[in-house]
């Protein structure tokens, strides 16, 4: 018996994030073979359209709270209620995403639990009634198991696309927890919000990607690289090294240090290939590298690998993708 997952849900109002339905399939996977129910906690307004969703994908119950503290706040109150509903449903394992709020809260209730937590999950196992955790080390070069021995709990922290979206038809129980902040959860408030440059779709749940790297030589070719990928209905990436570069923002950066990615298609221009970037994409159905170096490492992990100047080849691939959506042959 696995006992039962709860599983921290990030939503876009009524759109749970793509990684907390991969989190919540998982979770329904480990629990159908092993036992346990799948637990959802989503928290903040204007949230219910997501429960027909987190059912469809595996979650047997989803306790919601709509409280404005955790729209207003920072996450404190989020701290103290998912503690308090660790306290009333006695789950085996919370799994959070990796994201900022995710570390974020994971780490705190770590501390408040005195309970093990594991960052960088991409993967789960049922052991003997617990789960462990296999997380990915030294930029990805190598992964190891992690059982959480010393507290019930085990806190895991999963990386985007560590897994596939499954569904797992379910009819969610609708849950209401008594939940009070403490005052002390009030004291730091969010000021105002900014909107992040970024892709138009999260690059983690980007179907096409298009990346550059330091071989694009500044930030206007990574104009080539948007006419490239708008035609394709694709959003555009980067290495590390054009984001250090100030070439393109951070949201765009795909890596270790960046976001994990899994595509149908991820095209890597001029990038070399480094262990750390490899990490972020090397998942991708198929994988397009074009760099004029033969030797580039990113070529070891190319389905299709085209030698030659990117500047010749971008634009001379985006002509033809416009001429054959044009209907010539
Ligand atoms: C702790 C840590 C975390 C890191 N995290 C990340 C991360 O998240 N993501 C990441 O990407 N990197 C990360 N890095 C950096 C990583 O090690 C590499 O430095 C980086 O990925 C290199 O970027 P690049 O491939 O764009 O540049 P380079 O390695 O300089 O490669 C540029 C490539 O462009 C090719 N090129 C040049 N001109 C042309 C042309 N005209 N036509 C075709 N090809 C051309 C060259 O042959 C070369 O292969 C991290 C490093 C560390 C230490």
């Amino acid at each position: 018996m696995a006992g039962d997952i709860l599983v921290y849900v990030e939503h876009d109002g009524p759109q749970p994030r793509h990684l907390a339905l991969e989190t919540v399939s998982k979770a329904a996977e480990v629990t159908e073979a092993h036992g346990g129910q799948v637990i959802a906690a989503v928290l903040g307004g204007g949230a219910d359209g997501t429960i027909e969703r987190l059912g469809r994908f595996g979650a047997d119950t989803v306790y919601q709270d709509a409280g404005p503290v955790f729209d207003d706040y920072l996450t404190e109150p989020a701290v103290e209620y998912v503690a308090a509903l660790i306290a009333e449903t006695n789950p085996t394992a919370i799994l959070l995403p990796y994201t900022q709020d995710g570390k974020d809260i994971g780490s705190r209730l770590s501390a408040r639990l005195s309970a093990g937590a594991v960052a960088n999950v991409v993967n789960v196992l049922e052991n003997n009634g617990r789960l462990d955790a296999i997380e990915t080390v030294f930029g990805g070069n190598y992964s190891d198991t992690v059982e959480v021995e010393r507290s019930p709990l085990a806190i895991l922290l999963v990386r985007a696309n560590a897994f596939t979206a499954e569904e797992h038809p379910r009819q969610p129980a609708v849950k209401q927890m008594a939940f009070e902040p403490s005052e002390a959860a009030k004291r730091a408030q969010v000021g105002r919000r900014v909107q992040e440059e970024g892709t138009p779709t999260p690059i983690e749940e980007a179907q096409i990607i298009v990346s550059g790297g330091r071989g694009l030589g500044g930030p206007e070719p990574f104009g080539l690289l948007e006419e490239l990928a708008g035609e394709l209905g694709g959003v555009v990436g980067a290495s590390r090294a054009a984001v250090d570069a100030g070439w393109i923002s951070y949201p765009h950066q795909v890596g270790q240090t960046g976001r994990t990615v899994k595509p149908q298609l991820y095209m890597a221009i001029g990038i070399s290939g480094a262990v750390q970037h490899r990490v972020g994409m090397q998942t991708a159905d198929t994988i397009i590298a074009v760099n004029r170096d033969k030797d580039a490492p990113i070529f070891q992990l190319a389905d299709l690998a085209v030698v030659g100047d990117l500047f010749q080849i971008v634009p001379a691939l985006t002509e033809e993708i416009k001429r054959r959506k044009g209907g010539a042959t």
